[in-house]
C-alpha cells in the first residue's frame, strides 16, 4: 500500500521538486498552497505525513501545524517543517511549536527520503523496486 504525502507550500517549484523526488520514491501526493487548504485536505484524506512550509500566504505553516495538533482527527499525524533559512538551534523552538521534525530548504534529496522513513516507520512508500 502506498503511503500519501501532503505538502503544504506555495512556492510552485519547491512544490513540484518535492513532488518529484516522492513520487520517485514510491509515494503518493497531495499538495496544497497555504495553511487553510493544507489543514482542510488534512482532515479530508488522512496522509501519512505532512511536510509544512512556515511562511504562506493566509494561514502561515505555525498556524497550520497548531490546528492539526489539537483536532483529534489529526493530531497524531507527523508534520515536518521547511525552513527556508538557517535555523541554526532553532530545532526546539520548532518541536515546540508541534513539529516533529524539520528539514532546511534547499531540500536536500537525499536525506528526505530516510527522514520520511523514520517517521513512516518501516513499512512505507518504498517498494524495493528501483525507479
Ligand atoms: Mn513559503
Amino acid at each position: 500500500m502506498k503511503r500519501t504525502i501532503l505538502i503544504i507550500e506555495d512556492n510552485d517549484l519547491n512544490r513540484l521538486l518535492l513532488r518529484d523526488l516522492l513520487t520517485h520514491h514510491g509515494y503518493e501526493v497531495l499538495e496544497a498552497v497555504n495553511g487553510q487548504a493544507g489543514v482542510e485536505l488534512a482532515r479530508q484524506c488522512q496522509p501519512s505525513l505532512v511536510l509544512m512550509d512556515i511562511q504562506m500566504p493566509g494561514m502561515d505553516g505555525i498556524t497550520a501545524t497548531r490546528l492539526l495538533k489539537v483536532h483529534s482527527g489529526t493530531c497524531r499525524l507527523p508534520v515536518i517543517a521547511l525552513t527556508s533559512f538557517a535555523m541554526a538551534g532553532d530545532r526546539e523552538k520548532m518541536l515546540l511549536a508541534g513539529f516533529d521534525d524539520y528539514v532546511s530548504k534547499p531540500i536536500d534529496t537525499r536525506q528526505l527520503p530516510l527522514l520520511l522513513k523514520k517517521h513512516l516507520g518501516d513499512d512505507d512508500g518504498e517498494d524495493g523496486m528501483d525507479r
